[in-house]
């Protein structure tokens, strides 16, 4: 399972960072991306949590890597 971040509706607020530092992070431009990482099952659980608790549904699961 990976994610990504829609860059046009990030607004930078932070929420998933604080949330789960595992898998987002702000880059320098003030918008979050998500890191390339292998995500185990309690990070799962977070990342999920994040990509349900952005306010403009910016994360979006990967679906591209989900067979990789
Ligand atoms: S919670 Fe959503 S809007 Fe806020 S920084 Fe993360 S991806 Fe962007």
């Amino acid at each position: 399972m990976k994610f990504k971040v829609n860059s046009d509706t990030c607004i930078g607020c932070g929420a998933c960072a604080a949330i789960c530092d595992e898998v987002f992070e702000i880059s320098d431009d003030g918008y979050a991306v998500a890191k390339d990482v292998i995500i185990d099952d309690s990070t799962k659980e977070d990342a999920i949590s994040a990509m349900e608790g952005c306010p403009t549904g910016a994360i979006i699961e990967d679906k591209k890597e989900e067979n990789q």
